[in-house]
Formats: structure tokens, sequence, C-alpha cells
């Protein structure tokens, strides 16, 4: 385990995923000017958000976009609201971007964004006024062939519309500055189910590499937002048995098996997965420890941790979130001969159908869903076969793998364009 132990428990997100990143850089011997280049942002903003609540009070909340790195095309990434999105945690999330857009070798960098709030405690009207308040001040460094914005934990398609009528008022209509939009808006066909879509899609070729099946398989889930829904709806339709979800409130557990599509229907009428007829309720800490095939990690990072790693009792552990396992945990479940298929990975399709998504509004055109879901699967496909016969051929886990194959690609383009004069 060497020098990570306790100190990790008090790393920040950026140091644990600069510890991944040192993993693969050592692997990959990269000198140390390069090394530096690659772990630090190029650009970072932190804004000031006043809005006047609906009761009349201002609050000031504070807003971040980090361009991680933009060699490779403009910078790309979701923005977060929730209570723990800080400067660190949006770093840390922006530099994964550069390497998972690298990896499904598609033509964008990497940016996350973020507001320090709680969605759920604020109005329709509220949620508008801080979204344009955030977009006004951050518009400078964004466009289609800048930075293009899309949903992540906390936000969604209502809140893209909102952000690309913010940004036309300035700009003028311009669709493409945004992904994950509505429909209706330019959005693509597919894009809100293609996270989920995407992890499966690679949760179904490591199920038959390691000797299982999809039919059957027992699955747990945490999270039951736009990922996590959208896993445990294709997961069933591909014959899974899904045991357990949970939201931030807490998880349901059916060892027959849970209705899925009646869950969605009970979650939409009392905004929660507990107290779902005809299954037990559950804490979050309970579901990670539950015995399963395939445990699916869909909500919040570092949910698997040095306490826990230890009393995970999956046969795979597919991290549909993003950052869902901190170093230790990694090392740990790789001990016990858990296999852990990456964030960068797993919950790539988001950005790939950004990516469809982006390229149908420059065109102006609309592809129809078949159209989506095939060359999304197509792309998970390849980003997968590269990072296995990675892991094969230098005998690293699928992380190492996986993080090797984006940071590769960003190096070759650094140094081809010579950025360092
Ligand atoms: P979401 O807001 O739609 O859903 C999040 C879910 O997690 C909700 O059910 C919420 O109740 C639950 N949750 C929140 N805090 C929790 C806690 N402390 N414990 C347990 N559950 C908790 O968000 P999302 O878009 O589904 O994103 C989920 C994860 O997937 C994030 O890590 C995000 O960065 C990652 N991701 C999202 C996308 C995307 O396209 N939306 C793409 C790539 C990665």
């Amino acid at each position: 385990m060497g020098d990570i132990g306790n100190d990790v428990q008090r790393a920040s997100s950026l140091d644990e995923v600069n510890i991944f990143f040192d993993r693969a850089a050592d692997r990959l011997s990269l000198d140390d000017g390069m090394r530096a280049l690659l772990k630090t942002p190029w650009r970072e903003l932190s804004v000031s958000l006043p809005i006047r609540m609906d009761n009349g009070e201002m609050l000031i909340l504070q807003g971040y976009r980090v361009q991680h790195n933009g060699a490779r095309g403009p910078y790309k990434g979701g923005v977060r609201y929730h209570m723990e999105a800080d400067m660190e945690e949006v770093r840390a999330l922006a530099s994964l971007m550069t390497w998972k857009t690298a990896l499904a070798n598609i033509p964008f960098g990497g940016a996350k964004g973020g507001v320090q709030c709680d969605p759920s405690s604020m109005s329709v009207s509220e949620l508008n006024r801080v979204t344009r308040r955030y977009v006004q001040n951050i518009d400078h460094i964004l466009g289609p062939n800048r930075d293009i914005l899309a949903p992540d934990l906390g936000t969604n398609a209502q809140t893209m519309a909102w952000m690309m009528d913010a940004y036309g008022q300035i700009h003028g209509h311009t669709p493409a500055c945004v992904t994950g939009k509505p429909v209706e808006l330019g959005g693509s066909d597919g894009r809100e189910s293609a996270t989920g879509r995407g992890a499966v899609f690679i949760t179904t070729e490591a199920v038959g590499d390691i000797g299982m099946v999809m039919r059957d398989a027992k699955v747990v889930v945490q999270g039951f937002g736009n990922v996590g829904s959208w896993f445990a709806r294709i997961a069933c339709e591909q014959g899974c048995v899904i045991t357990a979800v949970s939201d931030a409130n807490g998880g349901v557990f059916n060892s027959r098996g849970l209705d899925v599509q009646a869950l969605s229907k009970h979650v939409a009428e009392s905004g929660f997965v507990a107290g779902f007829p005809d299954a037990e309720d559950l804490t979050n800490e309970e579901l990670l420890e539950l015995e399963c095939d395939v445990l699916v990690p869909a909500a919040i990072d570092r949910v698997i941790n040095a306490e826990n790693a230890g009393k995970v009792k999956a046969r795979l552990v597919v991290e549909a979130a993003n950052h869902p396992l901190t170093p230790e945990a990694d090392e740990i479940l790789a001990n016990r001969g858990i296999l852990v298929l990456p964030d960068i990975l797993v919950n790539a399709g988001g950005v790939v159908v950004s990516y469809f998504e982006w390229t149908q509004n420059l065109y102006q055109h609309h592809w129809p869903e078949e159209r989506v879901n095939t060359e999304l699967r197509q792309i998970m496909s390849t980003a997968y076969k590269a990072v296995r016969e990675q892991a094969n051929r230098q005998q690293v886990s699928m992380r190492e793998a996986a993080l090797m194959v984006g940071i590769n690609r960003v190096a070759r383009v650094v140094e081809m364009r010579g950025f360092v004069p």
C-alpha cells in the first residue's frame, strides 16, 4: 500500500485523482515537464453569483469553471450544482474530463464547472436566476469553439435550456454552446440516456470477458438520478435483476428484483426511492455492502473508501459516477480480486453523445436515436477494447490502462502542437 495510508483520508479529490494520474504517468515514463503541464489546469475562473431568493433575501453563491486542457479541442465538461462543489473538486473532475474525451477519441479537451448550492432546496425560478448569473459571469470563456457546457450532478436538460438562452442573449442564438439540451431546442435524441446506456455497454463487454452473463446478474445501483436510473432501466432490459437502488435519502432492496418502471413512477410521484412498496428500506452504507454480481456507484464521489472497501461483496464494480473510489479502496478491491471498471471509460457515453449533439448543432441537422445509439456503441466498444488490450499488454489494472491511453493521446498532441516554445 506504500505511502497512501491514512493521508488519503484527508486528501482532497484533486490529490486523489493526481495519485491515479501519477501511477499511469510512471508507467508511461512521462518526464517531469510533461507531467506538470498535463496536471496543471490551463485556466480557472471563480465567480460570485448574487441572486434574489423568492423571499426577497439576497444570497451570494460561488461558481467555478476549470478549463483543464484544450490540446485536443474545445474544453468540454458538465456543471454540477452541489453543496460540496468547490475549486478543488471541480479541478479534479476537469482533469478526468481531459482523459475521458481523449480515451473516447472525440475532439474535445476537458473542463468542469460547479455552483455551490443545494438545488433540492431551491425553487424553479431561483434555479433559473442562478443559472443565468453563472453563464453571464463566465460567458467570456465559453462558446462552441472554446468551451461547451453540459449537465452533471444536480443539473438537467432544463438547466441547459436556461444556459443556452442566457448565452444566446449575449451572443445570438448558439445551440452548440451547450449540450444535454431538450430535444426541442436542438438537443440530441438519446442524450438523456447516453451515460447510463454507455455504462451498460461497457458492463456487458466486461461481464462477457470474466465469464459471466448479464441475464440474471444481480445488480445494485447507488444513485437514481440521470445516470443511475437509466443504467437500471437498460440493464433490466438486458435481463439483469436490480436488487437495490438508492438516492441521497436512502435506498430500497428486494432480493427477487425491483420493478424498475414502477420504481421510476414511485420516484416521480414521491420524490424518493424510499417507501417503494414490495421492498425493504436500507441505508446507502448498507447498500454498498450488499452481496451482488455488479455494484454500480452512480451518485457522488469517494463513496467506496478505506472504511468500506473490505466489505464490498460484488464481483464487478462499475464506476458510473465520477471518482467514486479512493485510491486506497481501489487497491483493496484489486487485492481482493474484484474487477473495477474506471469512470473515464464507464461514463464516457454522456460526453460522446454530447459530441454528437454539438456536431448536429453545427450542421443544423438531427440524427435519429437509432443512429445515436449505434455510433455510441461503436465508440464505447472501441474504447473498451483499447483499455483491455493495454491492461493485458502492460499487466496493469483497467484504471491504469484507461488513464495511460488517455494521457498518452493528450501528451502526443501537446508535443505535435509545439505548445512549449
Ligand atoms: P443526478 O443529480 O441526476 O442524480 C444523482 C443521484 O445521486 C440522485 O438520485 C441523488 O439523490 C443521489 N445522491 C446525491 N447525493 C447522494 C449521496 N450522498 N448518497 C447517495 N446518493 C446520493 O446526477 P447524475 O447526472 O446522474 O450524475 C451522477 C454521477 O454521474 C456524478 O458523479 C456525475 O459526475 C456522473 N456523470 C454524469 C453524467 C451525465 O451525463 N449526467 C456523465 C458522466 C458522469
